[in-house]
């Protein structure tokens, strides 16, 4: 077999593999064997640039940084739909249409899922470009974010027509939501709040690597185009599904709008078994030919109704409110109920935010609350039952000092929380900074969990993250569960947290509001520590999206002697608080405020090189060619289209050469 025969035969397999295991949910190969295949591929595709394909199963981990979100105008209006919300609209909405077609009329009930609706256009079996809703007539294009989403093929199977858009809503499962919110609580962040805003605000992210690292998923409802040959709207989810898209199996055909009711009905009660959130059913007219003599009102389909599913509230008994101290001092309160089932799982706790959440509700320990699960997961208390309340019930007092370490609590001027200010001595701080620095997303130190950290601590043995380099194997082995192996594998994980980047160790920091982006950019702004040390507020500032309450953060965290000193002591054991050389060497500004499009193959440099190479520079990488593109940097095999539109907008096309030209 030649190279090129071999890379299409692994970019087959590795489809037939994503599809089997994201769309059906039947791996027949193990996540192990899947990336040997998928590092091959990419090995194969880095040795030979000019059989890049933009479809191939290697571009879904995302890479291209979009800027701006070019607008583009859909093809077929994307319409809203109407809502009903009892027995008697739908009945309403079935008088109306019988008035309006002749004959039977049959009805696919689909679930309605909460998500982001999107549209796909397909040319040729290959994804051409995804843009959202927006006002229904012109939406963003997202296709670099939406690429990196395992339900949406790349390239389609079986017998699909020339060109047609295809939409669907764009759902963060729940079980990958929560799991996100997890990692966002260890962290110290404001959980998102529900998986619908969340899957949303994921098209909008600009780098799409961060998309390709959450679970979204693509759940498809419509085909749109011309003359392609299908008859009923059931008929078109078969043949999606045909075609390779997840087109979840709920949908239903029925005869009637008491079969369409009990669906309703059903779905109402079942709704928590699925592993997504919907809020509602939607019904549709099934023919087509009956949709078209239907046609649109100026918003929303005559053939389509929407019914939606009512908030579930119910009520239960708060029987304590307690506080929690999170890493950064911050207290947030905590509502203990009775435990009661709201939504398909057990409700025993709900977040009060804060003394004024508290105080807005007048909640007091004993009272009867209503709890309520709209689109969010976290519960929520809407309102005490006041008709309920026992004379005795004393209105509750804030706490005054921290119930970890009896500490006075402070609030700052304008803010919610409250904060325990004892940074060096209140155990769920000295601890959860340390847990933070340690995390996935920071120092990453393998062999070293949560847990062990809080054991370490109660030792005596550490009491601040440069503590831990510090740490020999003999120190640890005497530590409840730690065996011989795994003593050492800590401490080899230590040693390798040297390794990483200036800009992870100043996440790793904890700095409040310094989260991994504002770390990226200080880290790039500053470029050592010791600047970073020695700027002022107004420095701070003057930095690109660096606003005063961060920048007044971190001047409060180097003002601190200890936090001197433990950042001199990470110095001495050799982790990175500087930008490397290398980095550096490669660092200009030649490019600055430029927004560059890459496209082609190339021969002296791979694509991934070029675009690093513009980042480098101070230079954006944009997926799409827009009227704010300063140059195309055209490379062999480019797209017609791309030229064309460049040439509309009088935009620059470069080679190359002329591209390294300007670097050098
Ligand atoms: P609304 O946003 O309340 O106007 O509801 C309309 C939206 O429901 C559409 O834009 C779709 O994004 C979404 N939707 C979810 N599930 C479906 C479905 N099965 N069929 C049509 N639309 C759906
Ligand atoms: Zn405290």
């Amino acid at each position: 077999m030649n190279t090129k025969d071999q890379i299409e035969a692994l970019r087959d397999e590795l489809r037939q593999h994503n599809y089997n295991y994201y769309v059906l949910d039947n791996a027949t190969i193990s996540d192990y064997e899947f990336d040997i295949k998928l590092k091959e591929l990419q090995a194969l595709e880095e040795a030979h640039p000019e059989f890049f394909d933009a479809n191939s199963p290697t571009q879904r981990v995302g890479g291209a940084v979009t800027k701006n979100f070019a607008t583009t105008v859909h093809d077929f209006r994307m319409y809203s739909l109407d809502n009903s919300y009892s027995k008697e609209d739908l009945l309403d909405w079935e008088t109306r249409i019988k008035k309006m077609v002749d004959g039977d009329v049959q009805y696919t009930c689909e679930l309605k899922y909460d998500g982001a609706s999107m549209n796909l256009t397909y040319e040729n079996g290959k994804l051409l470009r995804a843009v959202t809703r927006g006002d229904g007539v012109q939406g963003d294009e997202v296709t670099a974010n939406v690429k990196t989403i395992n339900t949406v093929p790349l390239q389609l199977k079986g017998d699909y027509p020339d060109r047609f858009d295809i939409r669907g809503e764009i759902i963060l499962p729940i079980e990958g939501f929560l799991k996100m919110n997890e990692e966002r609580i260890a962290n110290e962040e404001e959980p998102y709040r529900n998986p619908r805003n969340t899957a949303s605000g994921s098209l909008k992210l600009q780098d799409s690597a961060e998309v390709a690292k959450r679970p979204l998923e693509f759940l498809l409802y419509s085909i749109k185009g011309n003359d392609l040959n299908i008859q009923t709207q059931y008929e078109g989810l078969d043949k999606a599904r045909e075609w390779g898209f997840k087109v979840p199996n709920e949908a239903k055909l029925v005869n009637s709008i008491d079969a369409v009711l009990d669906y309703v009905e059903y779905w109402d009660k079942h709704r928590h078994e699925l592993p997504y959130e919907i809020d509602g059913v939607v019904v549709k007219v099934n023919n087509l030919h009956q949709q078209d003599e239907l046609g649109f009102t100026a918003k929303a389909p005559r053939w389509a109704m929407a019914y939606k599913f009512k908030a579930e509230q119910v009520s239960t008994r708060l029987n304590e409110i307690t506080y929690q101290v999170g890493r950064t001092g911050a207290i947030t309160p905590v509502a203990n109920l009775e435990p009661v089932q709201l939504a398909g799982t057990i409700v025993k706790r709900a977040s009060l935010h804060n003394a004024d959440q508290i105080e807005k509700l007048d909640i007091r320990e004993g009272d009867e609350v209503f709890v309520e699960k709209g689109g969010e997961i976290i519960p929520k208390i809407i309102a005490v039952d006041l008709s309920k309340r026992p004379v005795d019930l004393r209105p509750t007092k804030y706490i005054t000092t921290c119930p970890e370490c009896d500490t006075e609590l402070h609030r700052i001027e304008g803010e919610a929380k409250h904060y325990c200010p004892n940074y060096n001595g209140c155990p769920p701080q000295v601890i959860g900074r340390i847990q933070h620095y340690i995390s996935r997303k920071a120092m990453d130190i393998e062999g070293l969990g949560g847990e062990t950290v809080a054991l370490l601590v109660k030792e005596g043995l550490i009491n601040d993250y440069s503590d831990l380099y510090d740490l020999t194997v003999d120190q640890v082995i005497p530590l409840e569960r730690m065996a011989e192996k795994s003593a050492e594998n800590l401490i080899s994980g230590v040693e390798a947290s040297k390794k990483i980047p200036f800009e992870r160790v100043l996440f790793a920091l904890g700095i409040r509001y310094v989260g991994e982006t504002v770390a990226k950019k200080l880290a790039k702004h500053y470029k050592s520590i010791d600047a970073l040390m020695n700027a002022s507020i107004e420095d701070l500032v003057s930095v690109d999206e660096i606003g005063e309450r961060i920048a007044e953060s971190v001047v409060e965290f180097f003002g601190s002697e200890e936090n001197r000193r433990i950042v001199e002591r990470l110095k001495t054991f050799g982790v990175q608080l500087e930008i490397s050389a290398e980095k550096l060497a490669n660092q200009t500004e030649k490019l600055k405020g430029l927004s560059i499009v890459v496209s082609g193959v190339f021969e002296k440099i791979s694509r991934n090189e070029l675009k690093k190479l513009i980042e480098d520079n101070g230079g954006k990488v944009s997926s799409s060619i827009s009227s704010k593109t300063s140059y195309l940097v055209a490379g062999d095999k480019m797209g017609p289209s791309k030229r064309t539109k460049a040439e509309n907008l009088n935009i620059s096309i470069i080679t190359e050469q002329a591209f390294l030209d300007i670097l050098k």
